[in-house]
């Protein structure tokens, strides 16, 4: 895949209302996004297959939606204020600041943001010579430093230096579930093993905006912390790469081709073992879930930092342990990115024609069902066309187009993913039937609307 297919879901997003630059009257707002029409119903159907896959079809996994803001002290304990950094260097000249690591990927050197200053600074001096200023084409830099990503803000703070002693916005959605690991134990049946999942935002001060949706300053994870005993954690973590790599084949439908596994070499101290999923992106294969056994490191951190005791007790065994914690952590933003990568197609019609079509499985299409009157000028068919859109929206995402030709709508409906057009005609007001049409085989056949919903639900189950 190349880079051009980048610039064509870029454009795509937003001609089809998916995918919007934020404030973009105002010339953008740099690494992030919003969200259109499409694209939200999109990224919800997305969340919805992950929550019923992890919440719903799991008895020891229970939902939670805490709070953006926390206690700066769960940012300290975690790690996050002291070692929470990109390490970032600066062009002498134009003043363009550039993340080490990736100037240095760009030119075939690895490097990692878990480097130290000096292993960073050693590299960039050993690479000197081949590295450009992307902006003025200088190559004089300043040395490599470590910049924090945590995102300040003065919330409840009223003084005017506020910023010494600032409350973060969450830079992941996980600690809000270690800090409610008791109250989930006190208030519901669950007993280790378990699990805690939660969707939500997180916010990082990257330094580079790169590659649209990949990476950005706000964000959306989907992750799920599973509490076990120590000497369950190995079998439990296998267990989960094996569950999470299903996902994407099962309910996305993602070609096994264009998944890999990555497995991380240089791991945090507390980490027992880190694997990423990767998906093939138009600008390479990168990570779309993180899948971690983080040891007991978490809850050992905040039972120190909140003096409140965060081990469990096993009733059988009468003993007191810290459970370990496998972590799966996915990017709803970049799986959505791979959504579209995986789905958008050009398809070569007869004469030379070709239609852009997002063949997305049914349950992510944003829109399920749309309804046309064949003719936009003939009040009869309009009607008739109106009375069925009614009594299919309660059921379905639906959409009523009676703009332009039937060619032009059923095109557009293929783009945004439309798996049936219903197209209401003159034999619709002899025979009370109408005409369903296939998004991929684009076959259409006769249904009566009587038995409209019915088959409609048999044909969107059928994913
Ligand atoms: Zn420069």
């Amino acid at each position: 895949m190349e880079q051009n297919l980048l610039k064509k879901i870029i454009s795509f997003s937003k001609r089809r209302g998916f995918i919007f630059p934020c404030s973009e009257i105002y010339g953008g707002f740099s690494a992030v996004y919003d969200y259109g029409p499409y694209g939200v119903e999109l990224a919800n159907n997305i969340k919805s297959a992950w929550w019923k896959t992890m919440v719903q079809e799991n008895e020891n996994i229970i939902g939670l939606d805490s709070a953006i803001f926390m206690h700066p002290k769960v940012w300290q304990a975690s790690g996050h204020v002291a070692g929470f950094s990109d390490p970032l260097v600066e062009c002498k000249k134009c003043h363009t600041r550039i993340r080490a690591d990736h100037f240095l990927e760009e030119i075939g050197i690895w490097a990692d943001e878990k480097m130290s200053e000096i292993e960073i600074n050693k590299l960039l001096d050993e690479n000197k010579d081949k590295l450009k200023c992307p902006k003025c084409g200088e190559n004089n830099f300043s040395k490599a430093k470590k910049f924090n990503l945590l995102v300040k803000s003065n919330l409840g703070n009223f003084t005017s230096d506020w910023d010494k002693s600032p409350v973060y916005l969450r830079g992941e959605t996980c600690q809000g579930i270690y800090v409610n690991f008791k109250n989930v134990l006190d208030s519901t049946r669950q007993k280790i093993p378990f699990g805690i999942a939660q969707i939500g935002k997180a916010f990082r001060n990257e330094i580079t905006a790169r590659q649209f949706i990949f990476r950005q300053r706000e964000f959306t994870q989907m992750e799920m912390q599973f509490f076990v005993h120590p000497e369950k954690a190995k079998e439990n973590y296998e267990r989960w790469k094996k569950k999470r790599w299903k996902f994407y084949l099962d309910n996305l439908k993602f070609k096994e081709k264009n998944l890999k596994w990555h497995q991380h070499k240089n791991l945090v101290f507390y980490a027992k073992e880190a694997w990423d999923i990767e998906y093939n992106f138009p600008f390479g294969f990168k990570e779309i879930e993180g899948i971690h056994n983080r040891g007991n490191y978490d809850l050992t951190q905040h039972s120190k930092f909140s003096q409140k005791d965060l081990s469990y007790r096993d009733n059988k065994t009468k003993k007191e342990y810290i459970p370990y914690i496998i972590e799966t952590s996915a990017g709803l933003d970049r799986t959505l990115l791979a959504v579209l990568t995986e789905f958008y197609t050009e398809e070569k019609l007869e004469k030379g024609k070709t239609r852009i079509v997002l063949k997305l499985p049914k349950n992510l299409a944003p829109i399920k069902v749309a309804v046309f009157p064949l003719l936009r000028n003939r009040p009869e068919l309009i009607d008739k066309a109106r009375k069925i859109f009614n009594s299919l929206k309660p059921e379905f995402m639906c959409e009523f187009d009676d703009n332009d030709n039937i060619g032009k709508r059923y095109r557009r409906q293929d783009e945004i993913g439309t798996p049936y057009c219903i197209t209401v005609d003159f034999d619709t007001l002899q025979d009370n039937t109408v005409t369903v049409r296939d998004r991929d085989t684009m076959q259409q056949e006769r249904i009566k609307i009587e038995e409209l919903t019915d088959k409609l639900h048999k044909k969107l189950n059928n994913n």
